[in-house]
């Protein structure tokens, strides 16, 4: 087998080559095309043949490459996705609880505030305005009452504002 150097090769070689490695082949693969070249010198027809082998080759090559980096893009935007949902979950909004608006209750007429009007998320009111029999009204406003309250259960005081909407 003829193995040829980059010191052997004239410089129409040379530029063979360079346009072969461009192509993506291999220094190892350039050597044996050009050692089929030099051989099969005298049977022309067979050494393009084999020539379109090796280009078939190299494209199949490339087009299972492609597949290899279009997998990675594809994962990699998944897990992207993934990453801008959970962000996106993590941002936390508070608002009062449906369940422990009964602990409010108003201060005249004694009777529970329900929501009147009000935009409520997963069981908590994130603003909107809520009512008594009196017709009394307190605001909520980002999540939080704003106004006078009369709190049934003393106890229960610092829950009632600083629920988390999951
Ligand atoms: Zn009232």
């Amino acid at each position: 087998m003829l193995i040829l150097s980059f010191d052997e090769l004239c410089s129409k070689d040379l530029a063979h080559i360079l346009q072969l490695k461009d192509m993506g082949f291999q220094l190892k693969e350039i050597q044996r095309i050009f050692a089929m070249i030099r051989l099969g010198a005298a049977t022309p027809k067979s050494e393009v043949t084999y020539i379109i082998e090796e280009f078939q080759e190299r494209i199949r090559a490339i087009e299972s490459e492609e597949n290899v980096l279009a997998n990675r893009k594809n994962t990699i935007h998944s897990k992207l996705e993934e990453l801008k949902a959970l962000t996106f979950k993590e941002s936390v909004e508070i608002g009062v609880s449906l369940k422990q608006l009964s602990l409010l209750a108003c201060r005249k007429c004694k009777t529970s505030y329900v929501p009147i009007d009000a935009h409520i998320k997963k069981g908590y009111i994130i603003e909107g305005q809520l009512g008594c029999d009196c017709g009394s009204i307190l605001e909520v406003n980002r999540g939080i009452v704003v106004g006078e309250t009369f709190i049934k259960n003393p106890s229960s005081k610092m829950d009632l504002n600083m629920q988390e909407v999951i």
